[in-house]
């Protein structure tokens, strides 16, 4: 891991190299800083003076940030509107996608026009998917301000809405122009949404960088003197994994399917949940799985499966695997209509130690059983 000391007014560019339909496009900068006083900067390039910006965003970010935002649109764009919508999962529908459409045919948005994600994982992932398919693709940005989006949902260009309870069943690839992280957003999140970020970030460390998993074990027994040295840290070190894996396999046909660690479960734990249970919780619980079962194989230890454990613990993630028969029936009927199941063998990542993950493609129906009933 490369670690970085924080100073006041801190901002540090990281260069994403990713291909896209358009020819002329090679990538996007993602931005991590300790406030939004770079974003004017950050959008010089787009020559937004005759160009009208919509902020899509959701009633709890707006009354953080929008007006914030807005103002610093309104210096640099011909107009600015924004569109504020009912926060959490259940807003994330092609319903949804439908009126937002049509708010942007009445306001006369052309392809050359911006949309503004301003938001969690949700905001970004409806912003993504009405930018990739409104008039066969717009601009957009996204402002992260959940510490998940930030490490994870605002990078890459994937972006779907559910349909009919199925998660991410609509969507696309379609890349920012920016994305804009203000790592100091954190402060205003529920003590709920921190630990759901600490999930991803404890996966990305698992499947990539020892060290960085090291980093994240000491510090979670340590008293830490400066907390926003280790908020850089752990923002831009997930970022940079996110990077390695979309730059190797943009559009997620093979070796990205690694940053799945723990999703396959826990998107089934979502699921079955009706979101009760949120993503980095429940991709917690995924990863503890797949712990189990790499340990049963023989592929790690109980030490590291026990390190594993402590870490989550100690970010205030449950690893408890206390699962009831018929939940664990409900999680097994889910993963056999998962778009990454394919007969009864499942395309499964499994750590071969702490820092190396892999994809196997022999892990069964009964090995998830084995590892979600062992005692
Ligand atoms: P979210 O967008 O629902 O945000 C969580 C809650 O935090 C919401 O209530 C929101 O209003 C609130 N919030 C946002 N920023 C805040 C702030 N700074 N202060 C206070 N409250 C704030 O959830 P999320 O966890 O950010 O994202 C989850 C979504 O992301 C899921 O739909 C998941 O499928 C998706 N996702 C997408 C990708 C991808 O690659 N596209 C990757 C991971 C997750």
């Amino acid at each position: 891991m490369i670690n970085y000391s924080y100073y006041e007014n801190f901002k540090k560019i990281i260069r994403i190299t990713a291909p896209m339909n358009n020819s002329s496009y090679s990538g996007y900068n993602v931005y991590v800083a300790d406030s939004f006083n770079f974003l004017s900067e950050a959008c010089s390039k787009f020559e937004l003076a005759n160009k009208k910006v919509c902020i899509i965003t959701d009633s709890n970010v707006a009354h953080l940030y929008l007006s914030k935002i807005k103002g610093i649109f309104d210096n640099l764009a011909s107009s600015v509107v924004s569109i504020t919508l009912e926060p959490g999962e259940k807003t994330k529908n092609s319903k949804t996608i439908d009126d937002l459409y049509s708010k942007l045919i009445e306001y006369e948005f052309n392809k050359e026009d911006f949309l503004v994600a301003l938001g969690g994982g949700v905001i970004g992932d409806l912003t993504g998917y009405c930018a990739s398919s409104f008039k066969r693709g717009i601009n957009y940005i996204q402002i992260p301000t959940t510490l998940l989006a930030q490490v994870d949902a605002s990078i890459g260009g994937k972006c779907a809405v559910d349909f009919n309870d199925y998660k991410n069943m609509v969507g696309a690839f379609y890349q920012p122009l920016l994305v804009y992280e203000n790592v100091l957003t954190y402060k205003d999140l529920p003590r709920e949404e921190r630990i759901n970020g600490m999930g991803e970030i404890i996966k990305s460390s698992l499947i990539y960088d020892e060290d960085f998993f090291k980093y994240l074990e000491d510090a979670s027994t340590m008293k830490t003197d400066n907390f926003i040295d280790f908020l850089v840290n752990i923002v831009i070190n997930s970022v940079l994994i996110k990077k390695y894996y979309i730059e190797l396999d943009p559009y997620d046909e093979n070796e990205r399917h690694i940053l799945n660690f723990g999703h396959t479960i826990g998107h089934a734990i979502e699921y079955v949940t009706k979101y009760e249970i949120k993503h980095g919780q429940a991709i917690t619980l995924g990863m503890a799985v797949s712990m189990r079962i790499a340990r049963l194989k023989g592929y790690i230890s109980l030490d590291d499966e026990m390190r594993f454990a402590k870490t989550c613990v100690s970010y205030g993630l449950s690893i408890s695997m206390n699962f009831t028969k018929e939940f664990i029936e409900c999680i097994i009927n889910c993963l056999s209509q998962d778009k990454k199941s394919s007969c009864d063998s499942i395309n499964y990542i499994l750590l071969e130690k702490i820092g190396k993950a892999c994809i196997k493609k022999d892990i069964t129906q009964e090995d998830i059983l084995t590892a979600m009933n062992y005692k």
